[in-house]
């Protein structure tokens, strides 16, 4: 048997304006025989004299925090949790570092607590944590704002043809513009990447880092407006500008600075231009352009093989390469024996299901009706049900209290340590479901009937309609040979009401096959 012997390390804290504050050594003492108790090692002491309750002049605080991470300690004690931190924000992150670094905060005086209100609490704050930092990103963003104005360069290497001199403001590179005006040139009259590239070579002309160019140097080059003169800041990057990444939309056209002869020209207006439209014109020819595909039950379909999330899949089929869309296992003649299903198909399944067996007027009482039976099933064992939980509850705490006891004793094993993580983890999902627990209100058929009309005049293809159908749909399981539907009809109230429905893949097939024929 293991003994873990576990080491403290105590802080504490001392406020002159504080009274009636308890001094250094008083709390020590306690926090000496606290460990005692539990047969803990002290193995370190940090202490402040703190004027106000602010943490930044709290050095060994600090200390104890950087301390953490070095595996010289499991717990930290204090006297009084308000001595860790009296700010409810500071005290949340800090406890998350500790907690990050596997170090537990431990009070003498309070029980650790672990009440849903305060387990929420800790996730708003740590939300908070996070806009704070976001904002800071703001800040920084303004002063290269601040620098983009003054058309100065805001850092990193500046593009081919151009140096920084000693104001950041941008020259031009006569050697580099060179290459630069060959690019856009031979671009415009229609050569080729690997046509322009090799000319670049033979010419002995280079990147800016060295090496030879490539086709995406190339791109990029040919899509900075720096070369005709316009300085832009914050501008997405060219592979955004090819729409072959997504997420730049987030950028909003404010944080985009675009200032007219911020910087000299390399080449004119006009042959920029001329350049933009015959990569329009290559995108369009080259079929790397397409729309993209809407997928209706993303995240909401599995593999029954393999138990995957199945993915959206396109590719180009059969001799007359139509363009087909399915929902396939990634795993998929690898690991799995899976079919996959046309995308299209499925979709339009599903869609019909849902006016079938939920938005047409007869059905959506019927669901109604059946989800107010289960209100009312449920209200009738509410009071057992009630019980059962706090009943539950009881035994947990007892059972720490068994351990609490046998430590007392001076036993601590690996196990003990183990079993209290897994009754802690216990208690707080009980102590949740308390809280979240209470009596059910029946639903009116009135709140519910205008879905239906929602449902019939929501625009296809769109985040609106997927979001509504998704929030019907549990998920969709698809076997080589059927696809299963669960319906999700708890109406918000629970999510223990499903509806399984079953069609045969070759049915499914069938269905829509001939429904293309007929039209
Ligand atoms: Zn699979």
């Amino acid at each position: 048997m293991s003994i873990v012997i576990l080491r403290v390390a105590q802080y504490a804290r001392f406020s002159s304006d504080n009274q009636r504050s308890e001094s250094i050594d008083a709390q020590i003492r306690a926090m000496n025989q606290f460990c005692k108790q539990n047969h803990w090692q002290i193995v370190a002491v940090y202490s402040d004299e703190a004027r106000s309750a602010t943490t930044d002049n709290r050095p060994q605080f600090q200390q104890m925090i950087e301390d953490s991470s070095k595996g010289l300690f499991d717990i930290v004690l204090v006297h009084k949790l308000d001595r860790f931190s009296r700010d409810r924000y500071d005290s949340a992150i800090y406890k998350k570092k500790l907690k990050k670094n596997h170090v537990r905060l431990c009070s003498v005086l309070e029980r650790m607590d672990d009440s849903p209100e305060s387990i929420m609490m800790e996730s708003v704050l740590e939300g908070m944590a996070e806009y704070y930092s976001k904002n800071l990103g703001r800040e920084v963003m303004k002063g290269m704002k601040e620098t983009a104005l003054q058309c100065k360069h805001t850092g990193g290497c500046p593009p081919l043809g151009y140096d920084v001199d000693e104001n950041r403001h941008l020259t031009i590179n006569e050697h580099e513009a060179e290459a630069v005006k060959i690019i856009f040139e031979m671009f415009a009259e229609g050569y080729g990447y690997t046509a322009i590239i090799k000319h670049l070579n033979e010419h002995g002309y280079e990147p800016k880092r060295g090496g030879i160019f490539g086709k995406n140097s190339l791109l990029s080059i040919l899509s900075n407006e720096k070369y005709m003169g316009v300085f832009v800041f914050n501008k997405s990057s060219p592979k955004d500008a090819d729409g072959k990444r997504n997420g730049s939309k987030l950028k909003s056209q404010d944080q985009i600075i675009r200032i007219e002869n911020g910087c000299p020209a390399i080449i004119s207006k006009e042959l920029f231009h001329k350049v933009q439209q015959r990569k329009r014109a290559n995108k369009r020819n080259t079929g790397h352009y397409h729309e993209k595909e809407f997928y209706l039950l993303t995240s909401k379909i599995f593999c029954g093989v393999c138990g995957k999330h199945i993915q959206g899949n396109v590719r180009y089929s059969g001799r007359s390469k139509l363009r087909l869309a399915t929902y396939r296992c990634p795993t998929l003649r690898k690991f799995c024996n899976n079919k996959e299903n046309n995308k299209d198909y499925l979709d339009a399944y599903v869609v019909e299901l849902l006016r079938t067996e939920i938005f047409n007027s007869k059905k959506l009482r019927k669901r109604i009706d059946a989800v107010n039976a289960y209100v009312e099933r449920y209200n009738a064992h509410y009071e057992t049900l009630f019980t059962e939980v706090n009943h539950q509850l009881e035994e947990v705490n007892q059972s720490l209290a068994n351990i609490t006891t046998a430590v007392e004793k001076g036993i601590i094993t690996q196990t003990l340590v183990d079993r209290v993580e897994e009754l802690e983890k216990q208690r707080s999902e009980l102590q949740t479901k308390l809280y979240n627990m209470h009596l059910l209100e029946p639903l009116k058929y009135g709140d519910f009937s205008h879905l239906i009309t929602d449902f019939q005049n929501m625009q296809r293809g769109t985040e609106e309609f997927r979001t509504f159908v998704q929030s019907y749909i549990d998920k969709v399981v698809t076997f080589p040979y059927h696809v299963e539907v669960y319906l999700d009809v708890g109406f918000g109230v629970t999510n223990e009401l499903t509806q399984k429905i079953k069609i045969r893949r070759g049915e499914l097939y069938a269905l829509f096959e001939s429904r293309i024929k007929e039209e």
